[in-house]
């Protein structure tokens, strides 16, 4: 079965505003095996908007509009989809009196154009609303499952949950859609298709994507079948294969996170781990305590930015900064071996960099950071020189740490 969905609101068409409807609906959409084949937005504009739904009903077994059914003369959803479908828009009685009634509940006069929100289209079901005024509409148009929702996520998600998803998981015939993803840090997006294009080009069920982000890259495997289980057993098949391939780059095989992996790590060790950052800026402190249960492991993070706060606060000499310079493999490690020792933590780790985009120089040019992960047995430095905008190099940056982590002491 397949789907489209639009999204209208001109301010889904601005920067300042994201559609993020037509994601959460995705994702709903796909566990229950219906595949999204189109989405669009279209601002609050009569013609566009007709153009939109007359397409979608022509050539979708289920459309899904949100937005546009509020009382302002630019919630233009009911009217336009009432033309397209040839339908006319009735006054429905008991919606306009459940309007009224949320009216004089809180207190506020209603004004007439809240009217509107109880027009519907002839023969249309209506989707009751208990989180706001608008109710949704359900249309069953010749092929098409038509359902019009409203825009806020807030009301959409339950309305689509409780009334719309269970219908369509009946008329779904009960085809499964399972996803995998696995992470890897260390391979480039090329060097790592050109390992494992031809094992997953031999397999069209699972569909493999390679998304690549700042200093990782992800493989998003989704697989069809009649059951859950079958579904899992077509992604065990293909995963095991890629990572076969692909290990030890592979850090993550069910989605987790980076940070997730290593905060397991240093549980399952009974390791304690602080970080004394610079060109990080604490990036890496802030990843490692997105993980819930964090303070198991995690002391302290100091972000050591001048040169007085790496002297002051981690005991880094003034001399060593003054022959080396603060961004220098001898800085990094003795920032590593500061913070380890004023936390009394398992591991110390520190960064310092330039992130740029000024700053650099011939010999220190932008993009060069040093990495330092001290233990009780050694401390070390290593120079990496990370491309990209200064935001690039400091996410880059904090993967290399927390790989460096990850790789040293959990394995
Ligand atoms: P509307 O039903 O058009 O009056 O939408 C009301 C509000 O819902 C808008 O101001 C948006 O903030 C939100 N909204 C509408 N459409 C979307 C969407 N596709 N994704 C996320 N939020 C939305
Ligand atoms: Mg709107």
């Amino acid at each position: 079965m397949n789907a489209e969905i639009i999204a209208i609101g001109s301010e889904l068409l601005t920067p300042d505003r994201i559609d993020t409807n037509s994601l959460w609906l995705t994702e709903k959409l796909n566990a229950i095996g219906i595949e999204v084949r189109l989405k669009t937005i279209v601002g609050d504009d009569d013609l566009r908007l007709e153009e939109a739904v007359r397409d979608a009903v022509r050539r979708s077994e289920v459309v899904i509009s949100t937005g546009g059914l509020g009382p302002t003369e630019d919630d233009i959803t009911r009217k336009v989809f009432a033309r397209v479908l040839g339908r006319p828009l009735v006054l429905d009685d008991a919606i306009l009196d459940d309007i009224r009634r949320k009216f004089a509940r809180i207190g506020a006069p209603m004004t007439s154009n809240n009217e509107r929100q109880a027009l519907v289209l002839r023969d249309a079901e209506v989707l009751s609303n208990p989180r706001g005024t608008a109710p949704g509409l359900l249309i069953q148009h010749d092929r098409a499952l038509i359902v019009l929702l409203p825009g806020p996520p807030r009301e959409m998600q339950p309305m689509f949950s409780e009334l719309i998803l269970p219908r369509l998981e009946k008329l779904s015939h009960g085809i499964r859609i399972c996803k995998r993803v696995m992470k890897t840090t260390g391979l480039g997006e090329s060097a790592l298709d050109q390992k494992i294009a031809p094992i997953y080009g031999q397999y069209s069920n699972p569909a493999t994507t390679i998304l690549a982000k700042p200093g990782e890259v992800e493989i998003h495997l989704t697989a069809k079948s009649d059951t859950t289980e079958a579904a899992v057993a077509l992604l065990d098949e293909l995963a095991e294969k890629i990572e076969d391939e692909l290990f030890p780059s592979i850090y993550s095989h069910r989605g987790e996170s980076l940070e997730e992996v290593v905060g397991l790590g240093l549980t399952v060790k009974g390791y304690t781990i602080a970080t004394a950052e610079s060109c990080t800026g604490g990036l890496i402190a802030k990843r490692i305590t997105d993980v819930p249960g964090s303070s198991e492991y995690f002391l302290e993070g100091l972000v050591t930015y001048s040169n007085g706060a790496k002297t002051r606060l981690l005991g880094v000499p003034q001399e060593l900064i003054a022959e080396h310079g603060a961004v220098s493999a001898e800085v990094a490690e003795a920032m590593a071996t500061g913070v380890k020792a004023v936390s009394g933590a398992t591991i110390g780790v520190s960064t310092t960099g330039i992130a740029g985009p000024g700053g650099g120089t011939e010999q220190k040019p932008v993009g060069l950071v040093f990495i330092a992960i001290a233990d009780d047995v050694q401390v070390e430095a290593k120079p990496y020189t990370l491309f990209g905008s200064r935001q690039e190099i400091r996410e880059r940056a904090s993967q290399i740490a927390l790989d460096l982590i990850s790789r040293r002491f959990l394995l």
